[in-house]
């Protein structure tokens, strides 16, 4: 791992803000960090794995992967990095979770597991919304999908960027977002059972961003579809 790497990297050099070279954390806990690395680096970008809270120093960015939310809530507790982190996110830096990733930065579990002790999972928190865990159901542990995405840049044929092919694996669903969440994309599904007050019959949340903090359902870094981190990228030059 190159993460010890990262600690020392001189801070980068002023430039006009779309050369500035970004150096971006992926949380490696468990789940599937190496996409992720791999996504930012066919972008050009620095990436290293991060498993202490010292390797968050020097970070322009952070990445919480897609895995599974209660292990990593354990994992990272266990590490001492959940505080450290928490306390970064509340700073402003810039965080893009991906599926798990986006339960992690949820202030609120709808559905949340519990330990032995009948404890629930806890998150890092940063982004003011709900989330639901599996929320698509068994019938749709995973699936593919295009979606209209907000936000991107890059322009195909007819002046509109193309779809974002999503690949949702036991995703969860934005259920609630406060005001100052702006929705990025929904999942056109069918409505929601009349007992849940918060349905949104215009479809599923399924990416949000909050200032600095970007998360979506699905996981971009699993199918090469790369505008997601490109966007992240923006974000934390401050172009986006
Ligand atoms: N269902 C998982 C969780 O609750 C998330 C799945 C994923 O990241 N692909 O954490």
């Amino acid at each position: 791992m190159t993460s010890s790497v990262a600690s020392a990297r001189p801070a980068p050099a002023a430039g006009p803000a779309s050369t500035r070279p970004v150096h971006i954390g992926v949380l490696a806990l468990q789940g599937d960090f190496r996409e992720h690395l791999r996504a930012v680096h066919a972008l050009g970008g620095t990436a290293s794995a991060v498993r202490r809270p010292t390797e968050l120093d020097a970070l322009d960015g952070l990445i919480i992967p897609g895995g599974e939310s209660t292990t990593m809530d354990k994992l990272s507790r266990s590490f001492g990095l959940a505080e450290p982190l928490r306390e970064r996110i509340a700073g402003g830096l810039p965080v893009y979770g991906s599926c798990a990733g986006l339960i992690m930065l949820a202030d609120r579990v709808a559905d949340p597991s519990t330990d032995r002790d009948g404890n629930p999972q806890q998150t890092f928190g940063g982004l003011d919304v709900t989330v639901r865990r599996n929320a698509f159901g068994r019938q749709r542990e995973s699936f593919e999908t295009d979606l209209q995405f907000s936000g991107l840049t890059s322009v195909h044929d007819g002046g509109q960027p193309a779809p974002v092919h999503a690949v949702f694996i036991r995703a969860p669903w934005v259920e609630q977002a406060g005001e100052a969440v702006q929705v990025l994309a929904r999942f056109p599904g069918p409505p929601a059972p009349p007992d849940q007050e918060l349905a949104d019959p215009t479809g599923r949340i399924v990416a949000v961003r909050s200032g600095n903090v970007l998360a979506t359902s699905f996981h971009p870094e699993v199918n090469g579809e790369h505008r997601i981190h490109e966007l992240f990228i923006r974000i934390i030059r401050g172009e986006a």
